[in-house]
């Protein structure tokens, strides 16, 4: 059973995540999206609700799980058995940083990072672009999932 870890904020989910997500299913039997709780990283939308983009936009896809995790990457991959962190890469300032995570993990244990390079078209998508986007009264629908409703009776954080 070849399972990834997907971690990331999710804040929110984009179409460059769904993408990277749909297109790693063929390579693992299992794909674990992992919302990174961090205390210190003050986010627009609530767990919960990163959470539910996320389920809803895979709802009919079995292989992908969606949960929330905290503490170490690398320990959270063993605590739920995935071999493999996924990630993606847009562009060589997502390579430098990811490379010296993924060199960290493999220091501190024997998973492997499997990185997919973005789809052209969704390469420039970012979760803070989107986040500014709303913020700013734009039309965001067009860059995220479109399980990614903002609700008229929840305030989202005005970051
Ligand atoms: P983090 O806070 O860990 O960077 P993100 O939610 O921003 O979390 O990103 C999670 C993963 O998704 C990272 O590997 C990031 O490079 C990747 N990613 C973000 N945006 C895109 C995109 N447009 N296309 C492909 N991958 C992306």
């Amino acid at each position: 059973m070849k399972r990834a870890l997907f971690p990331g904020s999710f804040d929110p989910i984009t179409l460059g995540h769904y993408d990277i997500i749909h297109r790693a299913l063929d390579l693992f039997d299992e794909i674990v999206v992992a919302i990174g709780v961090n205390n210190e990283k003050n986010c627009m939308f609530s767990v919960e609700q990163r959470k539910e983009f996320i389920e809803k936009a895979f709802a009919d896809e079995p292989k992908v799980k969606v949960t929330t995790y905290q503490g170490l990457t690398v320990d959270f991959c063993k605590e739920i058995k995935a071999q493999f962190i996924l990630r993606g890469l847009r562009n060589p300032a997502d390579f430098e940083f990811e490379k010296a995570i993924a060199h960290t993990n493999r220091t501190l244990s024997k998973i492997e990072t499997v990185f997919l390079l973005t789809a052209a078209k969704t390469s420039f998508i970012s979760s803070s672009i989107v986040r500014d986007v709303i913020r700013n009264g734009g039309n965001y629908t067009v860059l995220v999932p479109e399980s990614v409703k903002l609700d008229k009776n929840v305030n989202y954080k005005k970051l």
